[in-house]
């Protein structure tokens, strides 16, 4: 009865939600630099007219985190919807074809704008279920958590990781939802158990520069790097082995689960390259080098050559281990490696993190009634089967499963992972609904009195 009432308050304020929604779409919110107040007063505005409590801390210019509570009873269960406020820069706008912060509704059918996927469309469902559970005032025992963050593009240290630290180290959570996008398309909706874990790393060679007529004389940076690229597959045996959590052929079956029988989802698999990078790509570590650069002048012999390597971690897989395996590495080749800080030598290799984050996974997800349950729900408001994965990037997701805060965290939320980061980023405006619904019914039964079950 009261999930009817839900999803029928749903559907009468559909318009209202999706003005909302452009809203916030509309709301600059870019990081860098991280405008994330302006996002946190659109948020903080609508929920205070619901008479939902809500508080946002500054830290910095114009940025900021939010936290709601649906009430303040935190003794019973409590469920966290954790989304970030933070958007990656539009790039060249007069590529978009729809200004990037228009929130160009085409066709009563999918809203444009950057962070429209990634993640304003997840962020503004949560912040509706919260609003729908206070106004329409269902029986509930627990409690609802919103944690609307910043920095997540950048690291999230500043947003989710501070936030759990020091506003609800006290609160035991029971269940979390980050609501990233998880459309794989052509597959249903995805809910993530896990991502990788992410080490981006500039490595620096520093030479001895002289002039190109007498290279002898000096050390080439390009070339030290160049020796080091030559060995770079060496260090796949220098890190400790690791097993995937999920092997790359029960991840084939979970995937296939979503299709109506094996042999289709072959056929499928068969044809889809994109999908058979992705399945390999998550139960693999792997590595790309993605930039290099060095030398100043025709005729001089390059004191400096830096390279960027993108490495991919399993879950459980520390970035220290890389580290370490390429500092050996370096040694191997006869090259000192050099902490910034450290006397130089001659010709050496420095490194420089520019991203460095673990990865995590939900060990126990086969033994929870309560994702079943958001499993079921999913295909209902979808009306097709979910599948269960790993997410091919990063998330938030990280600080509430590896500090104990909240071992049973999952990513799902409406738009297209391949969507997010791109020019012209959209969400399907069905999609969206179906989130509120997804969010709201599964929160609904996560928090009602256990004997009305
Ligand atoms: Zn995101």
């Amino acid at each position: 009865m009261s999930e009817e009432i839900i999803l029928q308050y749903i559907e009468k304020k559909r318009d209202e939600f999706i003005e909302y929604f452009r809203e916030m779409v509309k709301t600059d919110s870019y990081n860098p630099p991280g405008n994330e107040l302006n996002l946190a007063n659109t948020i903080s505005q609508y929920l205070k007219e619901h008479n939902i409590d809500v508080q946002i801390f500054e830290y910095d210019e114009n940025r900021a985190n939010l936290i709601a509570f649906l009430n303040d009873n935190f003794k019973q269960k409590n469920l966290l919807f954790n989304g970030h406020m933070d958007i990656v820069p539009a790039g060249t706008e007069s590529d978009w074809k729809y200004p990037p912060l228009s929130a160009y509704n085409k066709r009563n059918k999918y809203i444009y704008g950057r962070g429209a996927a990634d993640m304003k469309g997840g962020l503004t469902a949560m912040v509706i279920s919260l609003q729908i559970l206070k106004e329409l005032d269902l029986e509930i025992e627990g409690n609802l958590i919103l944690t609307a963050v910043s920095d997540e593009e950048t690291g999230g240290k500043k947003g989710t990781k501070w936030v759990l630290e020091n506003k609800l180290a006290d609160i035991k959570c029971d269940f979390a939802i980050v609501g990233e996008p998880t459309g794989l398309s052509p597959l249903p909706k995805a809910i993530v158990l896990g991502e990788r874990g992410h080490l981006q790393l500039k490595i620096i060679a520093h030479g001895i520069s002289c002039h190109a007529s007498m290279p002898s004389m000096g050390k080439n940076a390009i070339l030290m790097v160049n020796e080091l690229l030559h060995k770079l597959d060496q260090i796949d045996s220098k890190i400790p082995e690791i097993e995937p959590p999920i092997s790359f052929v029960e991840l084939k079956d979970l995937i296939a689960e979503a299709f109506p029988s094996k042999d289709i989802f072959e056929n499928i698999y068969q044809q889809q390259e994109l999908l058979q990078h992705l399945v390999e790509s998550l139960t693999k570590f792997t590595k790309s080098v993605t930039m290099i650069g060095g030398g100043i002048k025709e005729n001089v012999v390059p004191d400096r050559c830096e390279m960027v390597i993108d490495f991919r971690l399993l879950p459980k897989q520390d970035p220290n281990q890389i580290l370490n395996a390429l500092k050996g590495l370096i040694k191997d080749l006869g090259y000192e490696f050099k902490e910034p800080e450290e006397e130089k030598a001659d010709a050496y290799f420095t490194f420089e993190i520019i991203h460095k984050s673990e990865g995590s996974y939900w060990e126990n997800w086969k033994d929870s009634d309560t994702l079943k349950q958001f499993y079921d729900i999913v295909g209902k408001i979808y009306e097709r089967d979910s599948f269960y994965i790993l997410y091919p990037a990063c998330a938030d997701a990280h600080y509430l499963r590896n500090n104990g805060f909240c071992s049973d965290t999952i990513l799902f939320g409406p738009g297209s992972a391949s969507t997010a980061h791109s020019v012209d980023e959209y969400i399907e405006i069905e999609d969206f609904i179906n989130a509120i619904k997804t969010y709201t019914l599964f929160a609904y039964n996560f928090l009602k009195p256990q004997q009305n079950q």
